[in-house]
């Protein structure tokens, strides 16, 4: 789904890095958005109307980019704050290298039904990689 004009008036596109940053105000970084009298942190708005997506308890999105001011729908993802995800992905990102730690938490994105290629660009690695988890096999590159 397509994010309204508003709310996209508020971003200004950073065409090195694809991200788009929120322009209006922010809290703790993140980019504050007011709708129907209902204040949401802006990147959350974003995902959620973008891929139409309802947020479970316990869920947040989280960015790949870790530009937190980003509201671009493909640098963000639905992580837990248990899993704390976003600082596993910070370490591994960077690498191209699984982990233990991470196999478990690409299968809890599977059945999340995260595509392979989208889980594969969040963590740097081939497609293979993560379809050898899916398939059951441990594949840990270290
Ligand atoms: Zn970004």
């Amino acid at each position: 789904m397509q994010l309204p004009e508003r709310f996209m008036n508020k971003v200004s596109i950073d065409s090195d890095t694809g991200c788009w940053n929120w322009t209006a105000s922010t809290t703790e970084g993140y980019g504050s958005y007011w709708n129907n009298g209902k204040v949401n942190r802006s990147h959350r708005y974003a995902y959620t109307t973008a891929y139409d997506y309802e947020l479970q308890p316990g869920e947040v999105v989280c960015h790949k980019c870790d530009n937190r001011q980003c509201v671009n729908p493909k640098h963000l993802f639905v992580g837990t704050q248990q899993d704390n995800m976003s600082d596993m992905v910070k370490k591994n990102r960077h690498t191209g290298k699984l982990h233990t730690s991470d196999v478990s938490i690409i299968r809890k994105m599977i059945q999340q039904g995260y595509s392979g290629n989208h889980i594969a660009a969040i963590y740097g690695v081939s497609k293979h990689a993560i379809s050898a988890i899916k398939n059951g096999r441990t594949f840990i590159a270290v």
